[in-house]
């Protein structure tokens, strides 16, 4: 048995309390969901910034009862020092994820990022350590590499931050490791690189690029790759982050703790590869990808060309060992992504925008359906709406096929 499959039966027999901060966001609402599967007990504080109440009742419809009561939301602000401390009372285990997430953001409001990635941080550590919890665990980036050229990245090697929020993830590295010095409080940073999976903003950083060429490639919205799509990327599913985060939260190896981890599949993939891969994959079920090309920009200032990690450390000390590849990690999201990103929010059928080819089939009542739908949404502009009107002209000139013929949508 695999360090980690061990570990989940430890945990089943003997349940711990967790905080997990930014519990309503990508990263956090799946932490949610898999420590509830396996019976802990959760604390999740969010300030719903980014986060979505939505993630929050996803995760609740996935549990038992049993498990939804094992569940304690505060609603609160990692920026003010007695929330946190109310939320680390009792804690065993704290998983700080809650941050301003996003590098353009912080660019654009230094002082916010500060607040909340800083400031908001300390107060996390200040609230760990007064109520002695035994591990504090939180989310770094990939983003601390900043300049650094090397291709592949190793955790002792980082160049000079290039934005705001890549500085505010080194501070939180700087001030781990003072407490770990200065109060003993046992840490472990997990730096992540592109991560991507269910309940993902596909407006977000990083690997918001799978969720966007998704949608756009279902919805006949062009894809447009910066650069001649060589660039590449270190794509991780978040199955593997959760595996990392228990792992780090639990270890027992001393080499382990007051470290930071590269969590990334330890691959690299270039934008022309993601396009391809994606695009085979949805083409059984929308015929139109079939000569589906994307549009080529020029490369953006600051892109970094490759950015691959080594994970040899987190699997040397922490037992890691990614439980999904790319294309595993895809099969497991592209079901999500094509029934939450896709024309739900105007509350279109399912069937109107994911099997276009099979509108043939729909009935007179489901179609008229759509299109009341998309003309009472109040986004009869919106794209996915036009894409679902376009599919419906679409249909009545299309030829009979077998015994169904459609004539006005
Ligand atoms: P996200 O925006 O979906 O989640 C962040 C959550 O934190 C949101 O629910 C937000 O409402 C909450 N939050 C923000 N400020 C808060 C505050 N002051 N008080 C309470 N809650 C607050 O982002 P994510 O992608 O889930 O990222 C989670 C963490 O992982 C972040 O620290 C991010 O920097 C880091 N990270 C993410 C990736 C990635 O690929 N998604 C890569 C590297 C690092």
């Amino acid at each position: 048995m695999t360090d980690y499959t061990n570990l989940q039966n430890e945990l089943k027999q003997k349940p711990r309390v967790w905080l997990i901060t930014g519990v309503a966001g990508f990263i956090g609402s799946n932490l949610l969901e898999a420590l509830l599967k396996a019976d802990q007990k959760v604390i999740g504080l969010d300030n719903f910034s980014t986060g979505k109440e939505h993630n929050l009742s996803e995760v609740r419809k996935a549990l038992t009862a049993n498990q939804r009561n094992n569940f304690k939301f505060i609603k609160g602000d990692i920026r003010i020092l007695s929330e946190c401390k109310r939320a680390c009372a009792g804690v065993d285990y704290v998983l700080h994820h809650a941050a301003l997430a996003s590098v353009p953001l912080s660019i654009e409001d230094p002082l916010r990022c500060n607040e909340n990635n800083v400031t908001g941080f300390l107060n996390l550590l200040l609230a760990a350590r007064d109520q002695k919890v035994r591990r504090f665990v939180y989310a770094s980036s990939s983003a601390v590499y900043g300049d650094c050229e090397d291709s592949l990245k190793v955790e002792d090697r980082v160049g000079q931050s290039i934005s705001p929020y890549a500085a505010s993830k080194s501070a939180n590295e700087l001030y781990a490791s003072v407490f770990s010095k200065t109060y003993g409080l046992g840490s472990i940073g997990l730096r992540y690189f592109n991560v991507f999976g269910p309940r993902q903003d596909p407006n977000g950083a990083y690997a918001a690029v799978l969720p966007r060429w998704v949608t756009a490639m279902i919805t006949r919205e062009p894809v447009s790759i910066y650069g001649d799509g060589s660039t590449s990327r270190d794509f991780l599913y978040i199955a593997n982050v959760v595996q990392a985060n228990l792992l780090a939260a639990t270890t027992s190896n001393p080499a382990a703790i007051n470290q930071v981890f590269n969590v990334a599949l330890g691959t690299r993939t270039t934008l022309n590869e993601l396009f391809e891969v994606i695009r085979s994959k949805l083409l059984p079920d929308y015929p139109h990808l079939q000569n589906f090309r994307s549009h080529y920009q020029a490369f953006r200032p600051g892109d970094i060309l490759h950015s691959q990690a080594d994970i040899s450390k987190a699997k040397t000390l922490l037992g890691y060992n990614p439980s999904h590849t790319l294309e595993q990690g895809l099969d497991a999201a592209l079901d999500w992504y094509k029934n939450n990103l896709c024309g739900q929010g105007l509350g279109l059928s399912a069937k109107a925008v994911h099997k276009p080819n099979e509108m043939l089939g729909l009935s007179r009542q489901g179609r008229n359906r759509d299109v009341s739908l998309v003309q009472k949404s109040g986004f009869p502009e919106h794209p996915l709406a036009q894409s679902v009107m376009s599919v419906l002209r679409e249909v009545t000139i299309l030829p009979c096929r077998g015994r169904i013929r459609v004539r006005n949508p």
